[in-house]
């Protein structure tokens, strides 16, 4: 639309440009009306001179009255009247030709050669209608001394021709000529600045047209031209009866590179990404930016899916070179989704559908890699594309709650915690779990938003709890692996909670071991940073991960949670109740605390209280419950305590 808009301005005059070549039109007609103003009156002048040398003085006398007369053509611009002027100017040329014509040799009278010249003013100064008056009066002026000669009323006779009546005509013909020469050079003028401008049309046009089917950042051609130029390869494809590959590109980790770097480089990244696939891609292929992170190769002239394949390689190898930003190295990979033409579709948004559906595959198989569309895999992503849009729709229209679930303190049976668990309320499918949206959230790097908002919203609850006086304890939040892998998790908690006001000792974060085990140095700066200012931190689902010890002292972990499924089956015989026992010892060992997950009845609570562990969560005790049920639940307990 704003391309159509700009298009417009450039082709069609504004009116202020308008108003400004009008007024510039007229400008240069006045100037023309002067030039030719005193030009005539210096010819009226000359002509009137060479009259009174030959004694007609009558005639020398109308020539000069006349030039004098034309002064007024003055006081008419002057008063910016330069249509008054101008016809001023030239009717009182032609009736002062006129009666020259009527008292002298009538039509072969040389002031006729005048009325050429008149015309020839006109059309230069004047406009359509002073023309047709001056020609009307012309016409008239010369049918009446026709008719007054031919029915004997007059006779007029010419004068014998010496050097004085050359004189005249010739001074008469040098002014014509004069005009003409004028005359011509304005309409060359005119026509050189129409070229001119038509030129620059054409190339604001160019532009135009290049801006609306390119993307400005990259300068690749962008999805309005990919529609145009997949018709065209397709249609050569389909001749030679070879496929067409639809290599869809996502990046992996454009967002948190701009989230941490700045869009700078992220938009820096982009133009690098474009240049690599441009050069790979550089004659045989075709490449686009569909959108933000997203790039396009049509691969046409291939045979066999293999070739797709290898090219698709190729292209995660070239993306996931180092990048290079201000002496930052930055890792960036990606995701491919291959769709083939015909077999896939044969219209570009089909292919580009089935594209984008294989690329979700390889985002959700870890990222960095390629799929192939695979109609067995369609139903499934398409309901992941439709929750994963879901879910951005329902942070804007605020369908997500946090429920609290307590933990117990199995010795003292005091409530010693509460953890906060996201719940998705859909308008139309209901109650969606966590264990669904989250892996979809994180593969799809929502669990960044989602997750800020979690922590947002759990420390003004905390708050509010703290401040009404029921807060002995903190509150737990889960925290995906994901938005520590951002990078900049200390800032947002610590931005979190000063601007709840909540003191940093009544949270805890809940990670998950794997994270742990990547080991990184800014991981370990990142949890002291944490650790430091008071914020507590556990370990969920302990034993499911890669149960490495050595970085639960490194990182001043304080606590375990053991995961459900092993505290759901102590009680048969499947050697879980060895390894709960053995996760609680160890981490007393390491003066850890143990919070057992999923506790349903008395008998496993009895038992984990026995083996010495500290803490337990589960339905025995509640479910997570909206937060405006917590203060009761509080107080019943307290109450049922004494
Ligand atoms: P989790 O962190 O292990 O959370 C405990 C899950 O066990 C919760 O499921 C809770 O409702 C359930 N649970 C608690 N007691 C019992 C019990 O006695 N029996 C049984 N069968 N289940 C019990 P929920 O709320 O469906 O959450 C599932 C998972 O979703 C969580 O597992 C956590 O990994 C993730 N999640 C939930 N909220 C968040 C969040 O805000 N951020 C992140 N990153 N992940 C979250
Ligand atoms: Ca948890
Ligand atoms: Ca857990």
């Amino acid at each position: 639309m704003a391309n159509q808009n700009n298009f417009s301005n450039m082709a069609q005059p504004t009116p202020a440009k308008s108003l400004q070549i009008h007024q510039a039109f007229s400008r240069q007609k006045i100037i023309r009306l002067m030039q030719i103003l005193r030009i005539t009156q210096a010819a009226l002048l000359l002509v009137s001179i060479i009259t009174i040398g030959q004694g007609y003085y009558r005639d020398a006398i109308i020539l000069m009255a006349t030039g004098i007369f034309l002064f007024s053509v003055d006081w008419a611009i002057y008063k910016e009247r330069p249509v008054t002027g101008a016809a001023i100017f030239l009717l009182s040329l032609t009736l002062m030709l006129s009666y020259l014509i009527w008292i002298g040799g009538g039509i072969r009278d040389s002031s006729v050669l005048g009325y050429c010249g008149v015309l020839i003013f006109a059309a230069m100064v004047g406009n359509k209608r002073i023309l047709l008056v001056v020609l009307s009066v012309m016409v008239a002026v010369l049918m009446a001394v026709s008719f007054a000669n031919e029915y004997g009323l007059v006779q007029n006779t010419v004068e014998p021709i010496n050097l004085a009546t050359g004189a005249i005509a010739i001074v008469i013909l040098l002014v014509v000529g004069l005009a003409v020469w004028m005359l011509a050079n304005d309409y060359r003028a005119t026509l050189d600045e129409l070229a001119r401008e038509n030129e620059r049309v054409k190339s604001a046009k160019n532009h135009i047209e290049h801006m609306a089917m390119h993307d400005p950042l990259t300068g690749l051609p962008n999805r309005i031209m990919a529609q145009h130029s997949f018709d065209q390869i397709y249609r050569e494809a389909k001749a030679h009866k070879q496929l067409l590959g639809i290599i869809f590109i996502d990046l992996d980790n454009l967002k948190p590179i701009n989230d941490s770097l700045g869009h700078q480089a992220g938009d820096q990244i982009l133009k690098e990404v474009a240049l690599r696939l441009l050069s790979y891609t550089k004659q045989v292929d075709w490449v686009c930016r569909y959108g933000g992170d997203e790039f396009i190769v049509f691969m046409p002239n291939i045979t066999a899916a293999d070739q797709v394949s290898e090219a698709s390689v190729d292209i995660l190898q070239l993306v996931s070179e180092n990048y290079v930003y201000r002496n930052i190295e930055i890792f960036c990979t990606c995701s491919i989704g291959i769709a083939l033409a015909p077999q896939d579709g044969e219209d570009l948004d089909t292919l580009i559908k089935k594209a984008d559906i294989a690329m979700y595959h390889s985002k959700d198989s870890g990222r960095n890699s390629f799929r192939f569309f695979n109609p067995a895999i369609n139903r499934n992503m398409l309901d992941h594309i439709s929750l994963i849009s879901g879910m951005r729709k329902a942070l804007q229209e605020k369908q997500f709650s946090l429920h609290y679930q307590p933990k117990i303190d199995l010795q003292t049976n005091d409530i010693c915690g509460f953890e906060a668990l996201l719940r998705w309320h859909h308008p139309d499918q209901g109650f969606i779990s966590p264990a669904t949206f989250i892996p979809l959230a994180e593969s799809s790097g929502l669990i960044i938003q989602l997750g800020e908002w979690v922590i947002t919203e759990a420390c003004e609850q905390g708050k509010r709890w703290y401040d009404e006086g029921i807060l002995q304890f903190a509150v737990a939040i889960n925290i995906s692996s994901i938005q520590f892998k951002r990078g900049n998790i200390d800032s947002i908690v610590l931005g979190a909670l000063s601007a709840s006001g909540l003191p940093p000792q009544f949270l805890e974060l809940e990670l998950t071991e794997s994270l742990l085990i990547e080991d990184s140095d800014r991981l370990a700066t990142t949890l002291s940073t944490l650790r430091a200012e008071g914020v507590h931190l556990s370990i969920d689902d302990f034993g499911t991960g890669y149960s490495n010890l050595g970085y639960l002292k490194k990182f001043e972990v304080e606590a375990l949670k053991i995961d459900q499924s092993f505290v759901r089956k102590m009680d048969d015989q499947t050697g879980d109740a060895a390894i709960v026992r053995a996760i609680i010892q160890m981490s007393a060992s390491l003066g850890l605390k143990t919070i057992a997950e999923g506790v349903e009845d008395a008998g496993t609570a009895a038992l984990l209280r026995n083996l010495g562990c500290t803490q337990a969560q589960g339905y025995y005790w509640a479910r997570p419950m909206p937060a405006n049920e917590v203060p009761g639940f509080i107080e019943s307990w307290r109450k049922n305590q004494d």
